[in-house]
C-alpha cells in the first residue's frame, strides 16, 4: 500500500539527512543586553504595585521604560500566559515567532521579548528566573515557552464540539477590553501569541509533535523582566493550571499569579534611554 505521507525515500536520503544544521540566525551580532546596569537597577529597585492574576481570569498591568515586572508563583503550580504591548501604541506588540528566531524555542535570563514588524526593538528583557536551572530535560522540554500560541475557544470548539469562555485567549481579551473601556470584539484583535510563563514544553522527536508536561514552577519561583518601553501588560492564569493533564476545562487545579512592579534604584539607569525601533526605510526594494 502506498503511503502517502512517506513515499520511497530516494538513494541518497541519508547523505542529504547528515548534511551540518546551521543556526539560523547565529546571535553572534546581536547586541547583548546591559545585564550589569539592569541588575543594579533590580538590587536597589523599590515595590510600585502589582496586580494579583485569579485563577483561570486574566490581569493588565503597565510599566514604565525602566521599571522591572516579576510574574511570581504563589499557592501552587501555574502557568501564565503573557501578552505585551507598547502602552502608546497597540500596534507595537510582541512577537513570539521573531524571539523564538533570535533566542530558541524557549526564553531565560539575558533573553528579549522582542516588538512586531516594523518595530523590532527589544521590549522587555528578562533579568532573573529562578528556573533557569532547568535546562533542557530528557524529553526535550524547558520552560518559559515562545513556541505555543495560547488556548483558546476556537480550537477547543474544533477539537471537543464545546465552548469554554475561560482559555487564555477569552481571559487576555476580557481583561483588555476592561483595561481600554472597549468591547470584547474590539479588544480581541490585539490578543496575540504568548511568552507561556512556567511552563514546560516541547516537541516530541517522533512525530514533532507540541507536548505538554507538568510545571516545575513551585510557590516563591519568579521570572523577572526589565521594561525597555513603556508597556502594558496582560497576564492570564491558564485553565490549564500546571499544564500537566489538561487545558481549556475546569478540571486542572490552579494558582493565582502575582505580577509585582518595580521602580529602579535612584540614579542607577543614568544615562540609559529606550531603544530605538528598527532604523530599515521600509522601502522594501520600490
Ligand atoms: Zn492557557
Amino acid at each position: 500500500m502506498t503511503d502517502t505521507r512517506h513515499p520511497e525515500a530516494p538513494e541518497d536520503a541519508e547523505a542529504r539527512r547528515a548534511v551540518r544544521p546551521v543556526i539560523c540566525y547565529p546571535d553572534d551580532t546581536l547586541p547583548d543586553p546591559p545585564l550589569a546596569l539592569y541588575r543594579a537597577a533590580l538590587a536597589a529597585a523599590v515595590p510600585a504595585g502589582g496586580v494579583t492574576v485569579p485563577p483561570r481570569e486574566a490581569a493588565c498591568f503597565r510599566v514604565p521604560a525602566g521599571a522591572f515586572f516579576r510574574i511570581r508563583s504563589v499557592g501552587g503550580p501555574q502557568v501564565g500566559d503573557l501578552n505585551l504591548w507598547s502602552a502608546e501604541d497597540l500596534s507595537e506588540r510582541f512577537y513570539s515567532g521573531k524571539t523564538r528566531a533570535l533566542h530558541g524555542t524557549h526564553v531565560s535570563t539575558g533573553d528579549r521579548l522582542w516588538s512586531a514588524f516594523p518595530h523590532l526593538r527589544p521590549m522587555a528583557t528578562i533579568v532573573e528566573d529562578s528556573l533557569g536551572w532547568y535546562g533542557i530535560d530528557a524529553d526535550g522540554g524547558s520552560v518559559h515557552d515562545v513556541i505555543g500560541t495560547r488556548c483558546d475557544p476556537y480550537t477547543a470548539r474544533l477539537l471537543s464540539g464545546h465552548d469554554y469562555h475561560q482559555c487564555c485567549h477569552s481571559n487576555l481579551t476580557r481583561a483588555l477590553a476592561a483595561e481600554l473601556g472597549v468591547a470584547p470584539e474590539a479588544a480581541e484583535p490585539h490578543v496575540h501569541d504568548v511568552l507561556n510563563v512556567f511552563m514546560c514544553t516541547g516537541f516530541t522527536r517522533e512525530t514533532g509533535q507540541y507536548f505538554m508536561k507538568a510545571s516545575p514552577v513551585r510557590p516563591g519561583d519568579a521570572l523577572t523582566f526589565f521594561a525597555e518601553i513603556d508597556l502594558l501588560g496582560a497576564l492570564s492564569a491558564c485553565p490549564g493550571g500546571d499544564c500537566g493533564s489538561e487545558h481549556s476545562s475546569d478540571t486542572a487545579r490552579c494558582f493565582p499569579l502575582e505580577v509585582e512592579l518595580l521602580a529602579p534604584g535612584a540614579g542607577t539607569l543614568a544615562g540609559w534611554v529606550p531603544p530605538a525601533r528598527s532604523a530599515y526605510d521600509r522601502s522594501h526594494g520600490l
